[in-house]
């Protein structure tokens, strides 16, 4: 199964880089990937430097993620929103939505994820949609109980044909930005459930294609034991995806084995 699902490798730049910066980083990193074929490679720059970015890697095979999206259609009077038609306008084709940031510092909620995920396929943009729970959590043993409640609630009323089109990272919390990556083991055994679940809401064929991401402190030198497990088909990496030379070395895993 896990042969059919094509890996997808996302940095998520946060709010670091300028515009000339993403333009060196675009730079540097398209000869370092230019041969890597085994997977499809996104990068997620600030709203400022999508257009940039996704200009400067036209015809390369990187692609361009925005990291956030209204969940209002537009156009319309949201001061400080970015619909999902713009940022396709900028030259994106893919979406972060419920990322654990927006969910703990600006109120993000399973039902704003629902509305920026209808709006976003609503104009063809792939969503990678995150899910994960807090350390407190996952001592408690509710890990799965969170996770469960994000999917359900974020993917709500949604066909089959529009769930065929959506990414799942898995980010516990206690991994992002810690160096505390999840072991391979543990990953795993949340994307088995997280794909259990897909199948419980959406059926078995759309859960055996979806692509579910593992994203918390993913680095080159664990991202090979990571993407060896059955379930976990991707990653979606944050600091590690800051410079050019070691995001290509995570996109690079088969290579560098
Ligand atoms: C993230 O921001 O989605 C992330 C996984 O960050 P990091 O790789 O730095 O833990």
């Amino acid at each position: 199964m896990k042969a059919m699902r094509q890996p997808v490798i996302a940095g998520n730049w946060k709010m670091y880089m300028t515009i000339a910066e993403s333009l060196d980083f675009a730079r540097a990193l398209k000869p370092l990937v230019v041969a890597s074929t085994g997977c499809e490679i996104v990068v997620a720059p600030p709203f400022t430097a999508i257009k940039a970015v996704s200009d400067r890697l036209e015809g390369s095979n990187v692609e361009v993620a925005a990291q956030d999206v209204a969940s209002e259609p537009g156009p319309g009077a949201f001061t400080g929103e970015v619909s999902a038609s713009m940022i396709r306008d900028a030259g994106a084709k893919w979406v972060i939505i419920g990322h654990s940031e927006r969910r703990q510092y600006y109120g993000e909620s399973d039902e704003s994820v629902n509305g920026k995920i209808h709006a976003s396929i609503a104009v063809g943009l792939l969503p990678i949609v995150c899910v994960g729970e807090r350390l407190e959590e996952r001592n408690a043993g509710r890990a799965e109980q969170i996770v469960d409640a994000q999917l359900s609630g974020g993917l709500r009323n949604l066909t089959e044909s529009e769930a065929s089109r959506i990414i799942i990272a898995y980010e516990p919390i206690w991994a992002i930005g810690t160096g505390q990556t999840a072991t391979p083991e543990t990953a795993q055994q949340m994307h088995a459930f997280i794909r259990l679940r897909i199948k419980a809401i959406f059926g078995g064929p759309i859960a055996d294609k979806t692509r579910i991401l593992y994203g918390g402190s993913v680095k080159p030198d664990n991202i090979l034991a990571l993407m060896n497990q059955a379930d976990i088909d991707g990653a979606l990496v944050g600091g590690a995806s800051l410079e050019a030379d070691s995001f290509a070395r995570i996109v690079n895993y088969k290579q560098s084995d």
